[in-house]
């Protein structure tokens, strides 16, 4: 019998802005939670773009955040369990972000370890949750890093834009990078087409160059994510697709790329 359950921590990473990495941690963490999985999302973008997206509006107003638990762990401090944790309507916990984080990444650049405060941080969580996702920022800085360092595997959404492929290749340098330095069970979970307009020519184009480039080595989700009009407005409604427009494209998506990761898993 099974008595420690171990979650599986998934990162979602990219190093650009606006490729649908806070729209796919907040849909996919409620989508599992839908299907029976006790979920933990951490937001570790000091924009604190998730904290806000799930209705904690004022993120610079919540007294424990993200960067109060890492500080505590850089400093050898306990963590009582549950401490900073938010709980969301649909289900799932959060540990918010706000702008104090990015104090903390500079500190962090002169600590022991520096690589695994964020891993020292989740250690507890890992038991009490099925899946722990990671929302990283824009920047493959040492928040990223402890992110890839905590991970067992990386979700990557990607727009398919021209020149795409190429943004990637520095990226999987990085994971590799990681995967040999700090973290030999990294996996890339993969590749998922987001804010996809798949009736233009552009936009199949510039997803077979992903494929043809990656497609041999990396898995690319079957189900990419459209680009739609009740997607981009969920991020101010504080709740998921799920809830704000349930039978839609979007909902629909983010079901089956639910259904695939748990097939992943
Ligand atoms: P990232 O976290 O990578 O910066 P976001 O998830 O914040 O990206 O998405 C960037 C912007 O695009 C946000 O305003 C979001 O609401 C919007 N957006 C995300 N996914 C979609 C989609 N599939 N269709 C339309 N708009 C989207
Ligand atoms: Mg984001």
């Amino acid at each position: 019998m099974k008595i420690s359950k171990k979650a599986t921590t998934i990162a979602i990473v990219n190093q650009k802005g606006g490729t649908g990495k806070t729209t796919t941690c907040e849909n996919l963490g409620i989508g599992l939670a839908m299907e029976g999985k006790k979920v933990l999302l951490v937001d570790t973008d000091p924009q604190g773009s998730l904290t806000i997206s799930m209705g904690w509006q004022q993120p610079d107003e919540l007294p424990t955040t993200l960067s109060t638990l890492m500080a505590k762990a850089m400093n050898d401090q306990s963590i009582p369990p549950g401490e900073g944790i938010l709980h969301h309507a649909e289900g799932v916990d959060l540990i918010p972000a706000n702008i104090e984080l990015a104090g903390l990444e500079v500190a962090l650049v002169n600590s022991m370890n520096r690589e695994k405060m964020l891993k020292q941080v989740l250690d507890s969580a890992k038991r009490e949750y099925d899946f722990i996702l990671l929302d990283c920022m824009p920047s493959l800085g040492m928040m990223t890093i402890n992110a890839l360092s905590a991970a067992d595997s990386v979700l990557i959404p990607v727009q398919p834009q021209y020149y795409a492929a190429d943004g990637l290749m520095e990226l999987l340098k990085v994971v590799k990078g990681i995967h040999q330095r700090f973290n030999p069970d990294l996996q890339i979970e993969g590749i998922l087409f987001t804010m996809d307009s798949s009736h233009y020519n552009n936009s199949k184009r510039n997803k077979q160059a992903v494929r043809d480039a990656y497609g041999a080595e990396i898995i690319i989700f079957d189900q990419t994510i459209p680009r739609t009009e009740a997607l981009a407005e969920t991020a101010s409604e504080g709740v998921s697709i799920f809830s704000y427009d349930a039978k839609g494209k979007g909902a629909y998506s983010y079901q089956a790329l639910v259904q695939e990761v748990l097939n992943h898993a």
